[in-house]
């Protein structure tokens, strides 16, 4: 079955409804899109895969690691490049940083240089191969864009596309900005209130907005 299987997820905040049967999946390898609003219920999706929230009804089954990268680039800022990597992947013991530079090849001339001095799209990329670190099957990516220029983003979305290319890292990929999200993954789903109001491919989705 798929990576990811949410079905027909209702989550609650004491009477409030966040998320009203919510079913989405991610495939083996596949880019996927949650786009919404503010409020659409990312955030309460993200915390019910992570196991923070527990679901009202329905399920949450995730075969295989999960990795989140959270909103708003957030790295270790007195740390070096190295050491920010390092420091994700010690639940599996993993020392090695070689595999991250070798899918992301800009992180290799700016190992020694403190995170917090990076640029923003910079950081946004430590926080990935940190991410990348734990071996995840699926890389769930919070906000990709938020405050970052549209060439640094365009830079970012490159570098997911060969992640994904050369190693067949899923991506979940949360975000406000449906054009990036079109732009990255081949398929989608919005989230208004609560509820998946549309899903399709790009092209489906795109065509119809
Ligand atoms: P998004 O991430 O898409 O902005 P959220 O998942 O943060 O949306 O929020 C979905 C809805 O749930 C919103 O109406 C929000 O106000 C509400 N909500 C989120 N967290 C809580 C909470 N801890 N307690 C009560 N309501 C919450
Ligand atoms: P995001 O930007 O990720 O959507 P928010 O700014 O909506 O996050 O929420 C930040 C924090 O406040 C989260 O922990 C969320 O659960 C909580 N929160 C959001 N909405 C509410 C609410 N209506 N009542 C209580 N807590 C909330």
């Amino acid at each position: 079955g798929p990576l990811v299987e949410v079905a027909e997820l209702t989550v609650r905040y004491g009477a409030a409804t966040a998320l009203d049967r919510v079913s989405l999946t991610v495939g083996v390898g596949e880019l996927v899109a949650l786009v919404g609003p503010n409020g659409a219920g990312k955030s309460t999706l993200v915390d019910t895969l992570s196991g923070i929230l527990v679901p009202a009804s329905g399920s949450v089954t995730v075969r295989g690691r999960l990795a989140h990268v959270p909103e708003g680039r957030q790295v270790f800022g007195d740390l070096s490049v190295e050491d920010n990597l390092r420091l994700g992947g010690w639940r599996i013991g993993e020392r090695d940083t070689a595999a991250v530079y070798a899918v992301l090849p800009a992180l290799t001339e700016l190992r020694r240089r403190r995170a917090g001095l990076l640029s923003g799209g910079e950081q946004q990329m430590v926080a990935v191969g940190r991410a990348l670190m734990s071996r995840p099957d699926v890389l769930v990516i919070d906000e990709l864009s938020l405050g970052l220029a549209p060439l640094v983003v365009a830079d970012l979305v490159r570098h997911l596309r060969e992640l994904n290319a050369w190693r067949g890292v899923a991506v979940l990929l949360i975000e406000q900005n449906a054009r990036l999200a079109l732009d990255l993954c081949s398929r989608a789903y919005v989230l208004e209130a609560g509820r998946i109001v549309a899903e399709g491919t790009s092209a489906e989705l795109a065509a119809s907005s």
